[in-house]
């Protein structure tokens, strides 16, 4: 990628970045044409063949965030997202992340999650030794329920047994669940999983006189753990009057607070999942699933916290950490079918799906210190409002150049909201 292309890329016209994104080698002369003729939309039939009662398509706006650096690599950010500012915030945040080495990534072998859940188990602890022993035989027949899975080198890797019990819940018998745990290679595999699960279930019942009442994937993805990291010497988060140290250090007491009280951890960690759910939704992955995932892992100690981790090392730099528990692929559901998920994985260069989660995870760092730099200086609102005053103008029913002028007027008025907008659209155009 030649990233001089893409310098200043925020001050180029509609046009202007098409182009720099084709010049930078970032896309294709076809993609360049799709994206002149604004034809990154589902046609109606594929829309139809995707969902039920389908009446026609619901459209994001899709822009890219800049100078992310991740593992060596430069990637421009594919973003389908309807907030304004979230792009802008990523961007600069990554430019101040680049200063020190950028983002580098940590992604395990990552393993989706099945569970069979079994009611009506007579003997808990004889059934679980039961199903133990046959494990090679219910991973075989586990394989045996999606074979294509295994020829493309996945499949059922491993079993475990956990029985449920709750004293709290009137009337409650305990239950038996088997998980295993699945390589589903580069799909996020819900139906790999729902097949193979469904495939064992009868084997299981079999095996242990139970009756399985839950045959399903879990969500809780702690098999697929990305972790993304950066190192920021402290002179880069200079800002105004706040010196790097102190920014760095309010940065730091910032997230002390979100690790201890939820009020402010649930707002810290939406502020990740506003770039995280940007590129989910961008690549054409299940943000529910991801979503219900991540919120999930940020109560795992027992108490919601904040997902990163932002510390000073010796050299007084500061330490940032981000480790996410990501359900994704980069084939299957909507990602071979929509042209806008096509190109943003093309924007991206194609990663694997390890690549994906890394670049996810960094993505979700550089978020979470735009957003806790801006709070802990000179608050959220100068940036967010300046942006959020074009979508006010727009609102009001500005047209055009019309747009950038009323944004303009309204940030110097008083009241910034959309009957001010409509107010200076009235006086200053009609
Ligand atoms: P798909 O079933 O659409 O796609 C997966 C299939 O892609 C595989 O079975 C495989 O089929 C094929 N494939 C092609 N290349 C590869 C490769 N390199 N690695 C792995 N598979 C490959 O999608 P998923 O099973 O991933 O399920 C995701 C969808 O399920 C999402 O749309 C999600 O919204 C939905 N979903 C989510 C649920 C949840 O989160 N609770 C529940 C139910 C559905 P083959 O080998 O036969 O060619």
């Amino acid at each position: 990628m030649d990233t001089t292309k893409l310098s200043k890329f925020y001050k180029k016209s509609h046009e202007e970045k098409i182009d720099a994104l084709f010049e930078a080698g970032v896309i294709s002369d076809e993609d360049k044409q799709t994206l002149l003729s604004n034809n990154l939309d589902l046609n109606l039939e594929t829309g139809s063949n995707m969902i039920e009662n389908h009446l026609g398509n619901y459209s994001l706006p899709l822009g890219v965030a800049m100078n992310f650096v991740i593992d060596g690599t430069n990637k421009v950010i594919p973003m389908a997202i309807e907030e304004p500012s979230v792009i802008a915030a990523a961007s600069f945040a990554a430019k101040i992340i680049s200063t020190g080495s950028g983002f580098s990534t940590d992604v395990p072998d990552r393993q989706a999650i099945g569970q069979v859940t079994l009611k009506h188990v007579d003997n808990m602890a004889e059934a679980r030794e039961i199903i133990l022993n046959a494990k090679q035989a219910i991973l075989d027949r586990a394989n045996e329920a999606h074979p294509s899975i295994v020829k493309r080198g996945g499949g059922a890797r491993d079993l475990i047994v956990r029985i449920l019990e709750d004293t709290d819940q009137p009337d409650f018998h305990a239950f038996l669940s088997i998980h295993l745990h699945i390589d589903t290679k580069e799909a996020m595999g819900a139906n790999i999983i729902n097949t193979m699960m469904e495939g064992i279930a009868p084997y299981i019942e079999e095996l242990t006189g139970g009756t399985a009442l839950l045959r399903i994937l879990s969500n809780y993805a702690t098999e697929s753990l990305a972790t993304s990291q950066c190192v920021i010497p402290a002179h880069a988060l200079k800002t105004g009057k706040y010196t790097g140290e102190e920014v760095r250090d309010r940065i730091i007491e910032a997230t002390q607070v979100a690790t201890i009280d939820p009020y402010r951890a649930v707002t810290h960690n939406k502020g990740i999942m506003n770039g995280v759910d940007a590129v989910v939704a961008a690549t054409g992955n299940d943000w529910r699933a991801v979503e219900a995932s991540v919120h999930a892992y940020a109560s795992r100690s027992g108490q919601y916290r904040s997902l990163t981790t932002w510390e000073k090392n010796e050299q007084g730099d500061l330490v940032g950490s981000l480790t996410l528990p990501l359900p994704i692929g980069t084939v299957g559901g909507a990602i071979s079918i929509h042209p806008a998920a096509q190109l943003s994985h093309t924007i991206l260069g194609h990663p694997n799906v390890n690549e994906l989660a890394g670049i996810l995870a960094s993505v979700g760092l550089a978020q979470n210190l735009a957003a806790v730099r801006a709070l802990v200086t000179y608050g959220i609102q100068k940036g967010h409002m300046g942006l959020h005053a074009r979508s006010l103008a727009i609102s009001a029913g500005a047209k055009g150049e019309q747009v950038q002028q009323v944004a303009d007027l309204l940030k110097q008025a008083p009241h910034m909201n959309l009957a001010t907008a409509k107010e200076i659209l009235k006086d200053f155009f009609k």
